[in-house]
């Protein structure tokens, strides 16, 4: 169980808000309160209500399928944020080090397999991109893969291998971080939700659900598939639309699959979590619902019947076994995707001093994109070049 800290009175202006109480938010107010700043993070619901908890937890340095399922052009573009990942499997190794919790960390390597020759091409391509960023990866035949994964099917003619991938506990992660940042002095709400910003002499005042406001110097926007909806606050456009997705959890069972498994030619993760919960997803879709014609990020995501079925075909072909364990929960959740599917990180243009964190597999590389956005919040030395990814690639956003 994470405990947290009494909470700390912050008068006067805060250095920075931060928006939004998932991985990404409670990640910015660790990194920013462990550098002295003045931090609070608001949450509007319960801290890791959203994406952060319903997600797979995998942990996936390589290139994923839907990365490299539309041609060898948008794979390109998509191992520009290699960079990161390359980051994020040290970040990973070292996290429950850092917020002296266990958060559920198990970097036993992952497999993306290939059941077909073409899918084997794929892979082949993938991994000279890969190698080309300094990701290192394994190119291994049927008989390989099996000799480290005997869970595996026979139809598996050969798969990418990466040593550091693996899977970290969604639960937990979030809570490490928050506790962690309470403790270095960051006030943590939750229950309090940003209704409006107003620029004013110099400073943001912001306005909460429950009538109160306050004052800061930056806002670290960290609301995930409601980003976009924070920015419109301040008058900012942002490319970012939610998307809905499956998860899929069979009982407990005992230990059967020690990695990760991802696949190249169809939306595929496995992996079992550490209490025995076989976790299936890889990007099935979900249905976004609507009010009034409107999307409805406050309502959960429609379940479709088709993305459950081919989810469960994927797995079986490459997991056989799984055919004796039942399934005891199927739930969809809501990311955040940038219109060029790369990650949306830095300062929004003519802003003054908002900024963003969200985009792309923001759980895998949740701890990179944090400790970089703290970086330009605070003004240092980018201890990597993040310019790719910066919301000024989008032209100007700003509206009003
Ligand atoms: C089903 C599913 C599976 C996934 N699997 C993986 C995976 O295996 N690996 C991976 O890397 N990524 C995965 N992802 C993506 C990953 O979960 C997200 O990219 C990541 O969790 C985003 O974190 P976040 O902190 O930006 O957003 P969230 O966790 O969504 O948090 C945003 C928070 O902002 C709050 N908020 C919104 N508006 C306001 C407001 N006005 N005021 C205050 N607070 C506000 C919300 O209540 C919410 O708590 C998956 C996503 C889903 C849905």
């Amino acid at each position: 169980m994470t405990v947290m800290p009494a909470q700390v009175e912050l008068p006067g202006t805060l250095d920075c808000l931060v928006i939004g109480g998932g991985l990404l938010g409670s990640a910015v107010s660790y990194y920013l309160a462990k550098a002295g700043a003045r931090v609070r993070l608001a949450e509007r619901a319960q801290l890791n209500s959203a994406a952060s908890s319903q997600n797979a937890g995998s942990l996936h340095f390589q290139l994923e399928y839907r990365m490299i399922e539309n041609g060898p052009e948008a794979a390109r573009k998509a191992a520009e944020a290699m960079p990161l990942h390359l980051d994020a499997q040290h970040a990973w190794s070292g996290l429950e080090a850092e917020l002296g919790m266990p958060v559920g960390v198990s970097q036993h390597g992952g497999f993306m397999v290939a059941e077909s020759p073409e899918q084997l091409n794929t892979l082949e391509q993938k991994v000279l991109l890969e190698r080309a960023s300094g990701l290192e990866v394994e190119l291994l035949d049927g008989e390989q893969v099996r000799r480290r994964a005997p869970y595996l099917s026979e139809r598996i003619l050969g798969a990418a291998f990466c040593a550091k991938e693996g899977k970290a506990d969604p639960r937990r992660c979030v809570l490490a971080y928050a506790a962690a940042a309470a403790r270095l002095g960051a006030r943590i709400d939750s229950g309090l939700g940003v209704s409006a910003l107003n620029y004013e002499q110099g400073v943001w005042r912001v306005y909460f659900s429950d009538g109160s406001e306050c004052r800061a110097r930056t806002l670290a926007i960290t609301a995930g598939a409601w980003s976009g909806r924070v920015a419109a606050m301040a008058g900012i456009s942002l490319p970012v639309s939610p998307v809905a997705l499956t998860m899929t959890t069979t009982v407990r069972t005992q230990p059967m699959i020690s990695h990760l498994i991802q696949h190249a030619g169809r939306r595929l993760s496995l992996k079992q979590t550490g209490d025995g919960n076989i976790l299936i997803g890889g990007g099935w879709p979900a249905r976004l619902r609507h009010t009034e014609g409107v999307i409805d990020l406050d309502r959960r995501p429609e379940l479709l019947l088709n993305s459950l079925t081919g989810n469960m075909s994927a797995a079986l072909a490459v997991f056989p076994e799984l055919k004796k364990v039942s399934i005891l929960r199927v739930w969809t959740g809501t990311t955040a995707l940038v219109s060029d599917q790369l990650p949306l990180l830095g300062e929004l243009p003519k802003s003054h001093g908002i900024y963003i964190a969200t985009g792309g597999s923001a759980f895998t590389l949740g701890p990179t994109y944090a400790r970089l956005l703290v970086e330009r919040i605070l003004g240092r030395p980018a201890s990597l070049d993040i310019t790719p990814f910066d919301p000024r690639r989008f032209g100007s956003l700003t509206l009003a």
